[in-house]
């Protein structure tokens, strides 16, 4: 049975929040958190210095699990070196995806032809290794659902992690047939979201996540704050009002959406 308001963090990048917070480790985050604490957090690390890191807490901590693959912003630095290294990874059983992944057209920071190179390669490996998938996407809508439309990944769980899309990019993407979850974070709680809470009202229940991708888009009324998983009870607050359910309805249905996706 779950506990009432039992949640689990899908997307965070706590080495940032530690750094952002000048906290020293994990304990020292939770005492910021209220009764309504996270039960576990997926801890993502997308960039080749974030990997040391994801390896120690993934040791010593018991409640957080991780996914690992380098962001389009660092596909430059992306070799077969570091393809090797994530494929290691991948065989530790608390590594529950490989991600995040994806195209971002918003900044560029590597070329557009070397994202959508390494997406490839990416996409490949976690195919190879029959692992779920994180998806990044930002300004990239077309060239994303070209290669999301590959019928070979369609048996793999995506959780497609801050979703920011509008309607018709949600039902372009389900068109895919693909295995898809969504994320919603503290940009639901924004005002100017409209387009994204169309999507919260409208999508498949057993589609929703709770993620906040802390340290990044805190919600209101902590906008442009440093944001941390226990923030995460005013995304569910948010998804209530706008579904027209009762907040442990909410809770209850994305911990098994969580199950349903990652297997925890
Ligand atoms: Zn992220």
């Amino acid at each position: 049975m779950n506990k009432p308001a039992a949640y689990i963090d899908t997307h965070c990048h706590l080495d940032s929040v530690l750094n952002k917070m000048k906290l020293n480790d994990l304990s020292e985050l939770k005492k910021q958190f209220s009764d309504l604490a996270p039960e576990a957090f997926i801890h993502i690390a997308c960039d080749a210095e974030a990997i040391p890191f994801f390896e120690r807490i993934l040791e010593s901590e018991a409640d957080v699990f991780g996914a690992v693959g380098i962001h389009p912003h660092d596909a430059s630095t992306y070799n077969s070196d570091l393809h090797q290294k994530i494929t290691e990874l991948m065989a530790n059983p608390k590594v529950l995806a490989w991600g995040e992944i994806g195209l971002d057209y918003h900044y560029d920071f590597s070329p557009r032809e070397v994202q959508m190179d390494v997406f490839k390669t990416q996409l490949r490996g976690a195919l190879s290794l029959n692992k779920a998938l994180v998806i990044h996407t930002r300004e990239a809508e077309a060239d994303t659902l070209n290669e999301l439309g590959d019928s070979a990944l369609k048996n793999l769980p995506m959780h497609i992690h801050c979703f920011t899309g509008d309607l018709r990019f949600y039902r372009e993407l389900k068109s895919t047939g693909n295995n898809l979850f969504f994320g919603f974070t503290g940009v639901i709680t924004f005002k100017n979201s409209d387009g994204i809470r169309e999507v919260v009202q409208n999508c498949g229940e057993e589609e929703i996540l709770l993620e906040t991708d802390a340290p990044y888009m805190a919600p209101t009324p902590w906008r442009g704050q440093i944001a941390h998983s226990g923030m995460i009870p005013q995304i569910v607050k948010s998804i209530a009002a706008i579904r027209n359910k009762s907040e442990s309805w909410v809770y209850g249905l994305c911990r098994n959406n969580t199950r349903n996706m990652y297997g925890i």
